[in-house]
């Protein structure tokens, strides 16, 4: 592994003026911020992650689930994902957030995986883990062999002709539903990024995957007062049954009144090249009574952008029948 200093800070000033000694927050950047590691440590071995100085944020006071007056939730950026996933306010009132994390990885991960290392975790794609070859995203300008290789567990959605990898992440897809905000200390002060606007389409710099720059801790994540009467759920496809990424998943918020769809909030994953919420399933639901063909309708305009790449067609009916099925579950 590539030689790196270790530090721990006591407090997030500190951390933050470590880390915004950085070029860069992305891809290649000398300093990073270490959370569960189970991200940062494999691509490390790779040596996909060359940094020359982690900064261990354990210290730091960020691993607690709190209310908020509003009848919101803060979620503190160390929360681990098992202790997210098992919070009784979780479980009851963002039943889609507790599913996700559940379905992700395996419990030995879910113990040590954070809160802001979930949401900042990389793409599966196995170019881009793999230093001998070309990768536009591990080293901007060289290719992206995907296109014409290896893409069946990839993206059909967001893609560019520069990257179509997929955001592997299934707590991101129930924060993109629930409309999640995140917090950020950096070097100019605190700010909040709403959920949609924090991971970027890869357009010509897939090496750029979110809007953070040097120094930017995440420090917490909040969700907005749970809506009365909603059903929730989090439905994901994959290879086998345990430990495998999603081939299509969708996390679905939805409220019925009287038999017709009153409000939903619809995302997909394994699909986007971003945690993928669906303003086209959301438009096509509202005010129409709860039925099969209308979860269809809703699933097909999700999917009416795709553009499937040589080994992934299949995703598009698969994501279709995923998002319908998943309708369906939440309004049984
Ligand atoms: C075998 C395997 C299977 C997996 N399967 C799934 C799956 O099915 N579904 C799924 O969703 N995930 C899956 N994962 C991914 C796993 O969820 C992530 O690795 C984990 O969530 C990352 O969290 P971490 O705390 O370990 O992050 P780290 O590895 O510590 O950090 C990840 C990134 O976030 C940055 N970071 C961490 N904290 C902060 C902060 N507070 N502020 C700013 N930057 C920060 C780090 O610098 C790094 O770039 C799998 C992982 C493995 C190894
Ligand atoms: S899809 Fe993206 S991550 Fe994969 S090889 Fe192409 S550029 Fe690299």
């Amino acid at each position: 592994m590539h030689p790196f200093a270790f530090i721990r800070p006591a407090d997030a000033a500190a951390a933050v003026a470590g880390a915004a000694q950085g070029n860069t927050a992305q891809q290649g950047a000398e300093v990073r911020f270490v959370a569960g590691g189970t991200t940062l440590l494999d691509l490390m071995k790779l040596n996909v992650e060359t940094p020359a100085r982690l900064i261990d944020i354990h210290r730091l006071p960020l691993d607690t689930i709190d209310a908020m007056p509003d009848g919101g939730l803060r979620i503190g950026a160390t929360v681990r994902n098992a202790d997210l996933a098992h919070h009784p306010t979780v479980e009851r009132e963002y039943a889609v957030l507790s599913q996700a994390l559940l379905a992700g990885a395996s419990a030995q991960l879910r113990n040590m995986a954070t809160t802001a290392g979930n949401l900042l975790q990389r793409t599966r794609c196995m170019y881009f883990r793999d230093t001998a070859m070309p990768c536009n995203k591990r080293a901007p300008g060289t290719g992206c062999p995907a296109i014409t290789g290896a893409n069946r567990m990839l993206a059909i959605l967001g893609t560019s002709a520069h990257c179509i990898a997929t955001n592997p992440s299934d707590m991101c897809v129930a924060m993109a539903a629930l409309e999640a905000t995140i917090h950020v200390q950096g070097p100019h002060g605190a700010r909040a990024i709403p959920f949609g606007d924090l991971h970027l389409l890869p357009g010509s710099t897939p090496h750029r995957e979110t809007v953070l720059e040097p120094g930017d801790l995440v420090t917490h994540v909040t969700l907005p007062p749970p809506v009365a009467g909603s059903r929730q759920v989090y439905l994901k496809l994959r290879d086998r049954a345990s430990y495998e990424f999603a081939l299509a998943s969708a996390a679905v918020v939805i409220t019925v009144a009287g038999g017709t769809v009153t409000r939903a909030r619809i995302a997909l994953g394994g699909v986007g090249t971003k945690p993928w919420r669906s303003p086209e399933a959301e438009a096509a639901l509202a005010g129409q009574p709860v039925n099969q063909v209308n979860f269809r309708k809703a699933a097909e305009a999700a999917l009416r952008d795709a553009t499937p790449q040589s080994e992934n067609a299949f995703k598009m009916e698969l994501a279709t029948r995923c998002l319908t099925y998943a309708l369906q579950l939440a309004t049984a």
